[in-house]
This record gives C-alpha cells, structure tokens and sequence, in this order.
C-alpha cells in the first residue's frame, strides 16, 4: 500500500514492514527534513563480497529492516530542480549509500540541500553505468564534502566493464568520462570496487554486478560502440547494475537506466539473492518501447511477483500507466525530486 504523507504527518507512524510510505517534500518539506533527523548518520562501511553463484538461489543471508529513498534527480521536480538523470539516497537501518549522482555537476548537490539531506555522512556511492546523465555529478559532490568529512563518498561500487573504452560513431574519440573521472576520484583519496558478480556490500544490501541478458530486452538507445573480442560492437551496456535490498517485504531493486532490462534484473536479483517479491523504483528504459513491449514487460515483472513500481528519469508515462493496469493504485506512480519512499 502506498501512503502521501500529508503536511501535519502522522501517516509514518501507521507504517509496518510492509507499508509503502511516499513523502512527497514540496508539500511538506519541514516534515521530510524532521522525519530525516531521526535517521542515523552512519558510514555504510564495503562487507565481505559474497560468494559467486551462476543464478542459484541463495539462502536468506541479512535482511534490511528499514529503507527509505529519497530521489535526488529525475526528470519531475517535487522541489529543486529536475534534470535528465538520476539519483537517489539510499538509507538502509542508519547506514546512507548514494546511488547515481545526475547529470549536471550541481543538480544533486542543490536538491539534496532543498531537501534537507546531509552528504556528509554518505561514505558509499554506487554507480549503475557509464553514462553522463549518473555519473555527472560524483566529483562535485565528492569535493562538497572534502574538507568536513574527508571519508564521505569515499568508496565507489561499479560492475565490470564501467571502464571500458567507447567510441560514437565510428570515430576514435573517447567518449566513456569514467576514465579520466576515475582517476581524478582516486588523486582526490577514493576508492574504486568493481564488481564480477552480485556483492552485498552492507547487511541487506547488494549490488547485482553485470546482469545476464537472459531475456529479449533491448533498454539502450544505441549509438556507442565498445571493443569486443573481434573488435568495435555496439555497446549494450553489460556494466549496467542495479542496488537490491533484500527486506521482509521482498526486494527492491533500485535502477538507475536500467539498460539491461527490468526483466533480467528482477530475473537476476530473483535467482542470485532471494526469491521474493519485486519492489522496482527508478529509471527503466521503457520512455521509448511500444505498447507491446510494456505489456510484455509488465506481465513478466507480474510473473515475478512485482508489488509495486515508482518510475523515475527514462522510465516513460507510458510504462508507470501500463504498470497501473496490474497494481493496485497506491503502489505505483511516477516520482519525483523530493520523494522519500520508505519500506
Ligand atoms: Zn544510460
Ligand atoms: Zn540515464
């Protein structure tokens, strides 16, 4: 069930493990930051990675007791600024984990400030891919925080093949920013992690790695090329990763563009964590499918236990209506900067 915390509040204390809580701040931004203080300012500290599993599934390891996310860029502004990207804060049980980090330099840096949230105790960011519009702002941020909290978004999780080369076009000119980003964010004390396989980096929390494309899904635009094995292919994006927390409630699986198809991500967290209900939140890819490619998509996330949808950036009006056709209408909608959802 999905709740708008009304201006007086209140709604909050009627939430169970279950229960969907969505704040929306630009109609009650003091009660956002209020319900904010309560949170822990904690570091997310890198946990042991887990062992690899070829899509088996895994006994229940640690399970979050309670996430909130609070979207940072999307393309809808609650309050701040929106922008083609994404972000978001992620708090699972005190700990603070920052996923994508938008487009422009400045946006996420100014919504987080509209919308109350401190950066500073943020140890952990995680980048779902290589594109501008998530990876724009991670050494703004990053140079925010240097001087107060030197150890803030000090580590960076990515999947394998976040660095590799691309070229648009035919031509020869480097295009994948995270090569030079990476090395101006390790001179300034970062940390690089790449993934092979699904890691939990915190109790609960987890990292898919590169996703098997298992199913037909085809969530890129196209227009890059990558080096294979036999030369230059079309990029498809195989470092494309999404953030799982594994919750009572079931996962929710945190998306950024999702490139390699919701389907193979559901599928994927589904067979290497938990199998478990789906909770989807963030961008999809589907702005551009056809109807048959939604009400395709749709009926698989159905046949994966999907119990709620919150598209944000590249997920498309088209997708959340077609997701509206299946759930119950307080557990999807399209969300927007300011939003705090809370598991
Ligand atoms: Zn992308
Ligand atoms: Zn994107």
């Amino acid at each position: 069930m999905l709740t708008k915390r009304t201006p007086l509040g209140g709604v909050r204390g009627l939430l169970c493990a279950a229960l969907w809580s969505l704040a929306c701040a630009a109609e009650s931004p003091a009660l956002v930051e209020t319900s904010r203080s309560r949170v822990p300012v904690e570091a997310a500290q890198p946990q042991a990675r887990a062992t690899p599993a070829d899509d088996v599934a895994r006994p229940v390891q640690a399970l979050a007791n309670s996430v909130d996310v609070t979207i940072l860029s999307t393309s809808k502004a609650g309050i701040g600024e929106g922008e083609w990207g994404f972000s978001a804060l992620v708090e699972v049980d005190g700990m603070r984990i920052l996923f994508d980090t938008g487009a422009k330099r400045e946006t996420v840096l100014r919504n987080a400030k509209a919308a109350g949230v401190d950066l500073g105790g943020v140890s952990s960011v995680v980048l779902s891919h290589h594109h501008d519009d998530h990876v724009g702002g991670l050494m703004r941020l990053r140079n925010s925080v240097a001087s107060t909290a030197p150890d803030a978004l000090k580590t960076v999780h990515v999947a394998r093949g976040m660095f590799e080369s691309r070229h648009v076009g035919g031509k020869r000119r480097e295009v994948n920013e995270m090569l030079e980003l990476r090395q101006t964010f390790e001179a300034s004390g970062g940390v690089v992690l790449v993934h092979d396989e699904p890691s939990q980096i915190a109790p609960g929390v987890w990292v898919t790695g590169p996703v098997p494309r298992l199913h037909p899904e085809h969530n890129w635009g196209g227009g890059r090329q990558v080096r294979g094995p036999t030369g230059w292919v079309e990029d498809q994006l195989h470092e494309s990763q999404a953030l799982v927390i594994d919750t009572e409630a079931g996962l929710l699986v945190v998306s950024g563009c999702g490139h390699a198809g919701i389907v193979n991500i559901a599928t994927h967290a589904r067979n290497t964590i938990r199998e478990a209900p789906i909770h989807a939140l963030g961008g999809f890819h589907l702005h551009r499918a056809d109807s048959e490619h939604l009400a395709w998509t749709m009926e698989q996330l159905r046949a994966l236990g999907l119990e709620s949808f919150y598209g944000a950036h590249c997920t498309g009006k088209a997708a959340v209506r077609e997701a509206a056709k299946h759930l119950p209408a307080d557990q999807v909608a399209e969300v927007a900067v300011g939003w705090t959802l809370h598991l």
